[in-house]
């Protein structure tokens, strides 16, 4: 059993009333909804949602903005951008306690987000002085020029896991590109998403309605802004069955879409790794942020040749990780983010208890203080087939299913035998057959001797059923544009 951390000094917190005065940006006429923090179950926030109408006037106030020169003034976007990073990095504390206060995770976890929201904007900062087109000679006095213009108004959904990083990956470039902007956030962390908004809408150079915040849920407020006719591009980062759904909904408009979807990632360690630096990375792999992030390395895949070792190491480390509540600087696993998504992860640990072996953790924690809370063990299942939904399915909790391989070749056909491909890693001393593997790998990036590293300047995304489209570094810039071709003629004559 995991030990529990010390118990947490929490002050007392007064409760947040959302849109406050100054969310001009927010469009909310409907019922309230209130976010829990899952250490307590108390009342963080209360967040009045969106109606029908409210996302008609966002849309509209989008469209009305693409007039102004916030399309063509890569300059003026670029200030605005750079002064939202500086903004973001000035409320670390503020926000990183709201956010581990509305969706649980670990403090140093939510101050890493909040910088690593802050870095992509600071990126896109950058790169929105540098969306340019080429000029291609085509013929004797006929030229060719491209120019990459912004798409129009773009909605951007976010999941409620990594709510700020994931908001800014797909903002900051939207917005670097010339585009409007309509963001909803997830259900479960509206009031940390507006928190994080709110010093950029109010930036004196941002332009009305280039920034617009709806609240509500998915099937709702999601649906209606998904289909509707003033939205040119929806991005989209959740859940494989919500992105096809995303996907369906905008077809009838072929609207672009840029999906960040789902995983179920390999870790891949081979009998000539480093072995304690495999260890440690194999741990923060499957259990950061309590194994809720999507490329989560939940499935390891170990050579047979040191897989008692490696396996009994595993357990001892895993055992030891403390659970408890996210406010507390000594605590390892946090809670989950909801009841229903604990439920759903003890039922995938009664499953793995019966079709393999659970080596660490498995045992709901009793104890009185993990009572009100969404606490879940960190838990390393072995003996599974390839079958089994453990293997197949993202459980998006702190559960590690293991396999144990005898070669490369069957190390990689485990490792692809999902439908997802968002991410691997693989662990080794050999360069040739890093690169070797690496290039066999079904997945949009492979961790070699590391993992989960994630830097604005390179792009991630998944293949298979883990998405469509690239998000960070410059192609991520690229997916918030559209090509123009524009063809002149300079010669006297036609033809
Ligand atoms: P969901 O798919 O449940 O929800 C994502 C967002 O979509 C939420 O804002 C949700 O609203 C909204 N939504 C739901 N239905 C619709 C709809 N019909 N139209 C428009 N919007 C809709 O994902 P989770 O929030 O549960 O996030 C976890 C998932 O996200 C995991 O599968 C994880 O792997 C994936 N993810 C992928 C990443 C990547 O980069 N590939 C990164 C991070 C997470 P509401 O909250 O109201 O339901």
């Amino acid at each position: 059993m995991s030990a529990p951390a010390a118990a947490s000094p929490r002050a007392a917190w007064r409760l947040l009333e959302l849109p406050a005065t100054g969310h001009r940006f927010v469009h909310t006429s409907g019922p309230d909804l209130d976010s829990t923090d899952p250490a307590t179950g108390e009342t963080v926030a209360r967040v009045r949602t969106s109606t029908a109408a409210d996302v008609d006037a966002a849309v509209a106030a989008g469209r009305a903005a693409m007039r102004s020169r916030w399309r063509d003034d890569g300059a003026l976007r670029g200030r605005v951008l750079y002064r939202y990073a500086q903004a973001l990095r000035e409320r670390v504390d503020e926000l990183a306690e709201l956010l581990t206060r509305e969706q649980g995770k670990r403090i140093a976890e939510a101050r890493a987000e909040v910088n690593g929201a802050a870095n992509h904007v600071e990126y896109y900062a950058g790169q929105a002085r540098a969306v340019h087109g080429r000029a291609l000679p085509l013929g004797p006095g006929v030229h060719g020029v491209t120019l990459r213009e912004p798409v129009g108004v773009v909605a951007v959904i976010t999941p409620w896991n990594w709510p700020l990083t994931l908001l800014t990956r797909s903002l900051a470039p939207a917005l670097a590109a010339g585009n409007a902007v309509v963001v909803k956030p997830a259900s479960l962390t509206p009031a940390v998403t507006i928190a994080a908004l709110a010093p950029l809408a109010a930036d004196p150079e941002l332009p009305e309605g280039v920034l617009s915040c709806v609240v509500g849920s998915g099937d709702v407020v999601g649906t209606a802004l998904v289909t509707h006719p003033g939205v040119d591009m929806i991005a989209f980062t959740g859940e494989t069955t919500t992105g096809v759904n995303v996907m369906k909904l905008a077809a009838d408009g072929l609207k672009k879409v840029a999906l960040e979807l789902g995983g179920k990632s390999p870790n891949l360690v081979f009998a000539d790794a480093p072995m304690d630096k495999a260890l440690a990375g194999a741990t923060a792999a499957a259990f950061s942020s309590s194994g809720q992030i999507c490329t989560a390395g939940s499935r390891l895949l170990v050579e047979r040749s040191i897989a008692d070792e490696f396996l009994e190491r595993l357990a001892e480390r895993v055992t030891a990780l403390r659970v408890g509540d996210g406010l507390d600087p000594a605590t390892d696993i946090a809670p989950v983010a909801s009841r229903s998504q604990q439920r759903a992860i003890f039922d995938y640990i009664d499953l793995g208890r019966t079709e393999g072996e659970i080596i660490a953790g498995g045992t709901p924690l009793t104890d009185e203080k993990y009572a009100a809370g969404c606490y879940v063990p960190p838990t390393v299942v072995t003996g599974l087939s390839p079958q089994s939904r453990l293997i197949q399915e993202e459980i998006f909790g702190p559960v590690l299913a293991v396999q144990v391989f005898d070669d490369e070749d069957e190390a990689v056909a485990l490792a692809n035998c999902t439908d997802y491909g968002l991410a691997a890693g693989l662990w080794t001393s050999n360069l040739q057959r890093a690169w070797r593997v690496a290039r066999e790998l079904q997945a949009g990036t492979v961790w070699i001797n590391t993992y989960n590293r994630f830097y604005s300047e390179l792009e991630v995304g998944g293949v298979k059923r883990s998405g469509v489209g690239r998000q960070q570094g410059q192609v991520g810039l690229e997916e918030f544009t559209e090509v123009k071709s524009l063809n002149f003629d300079n010669n006297p004559t036609l033809w």
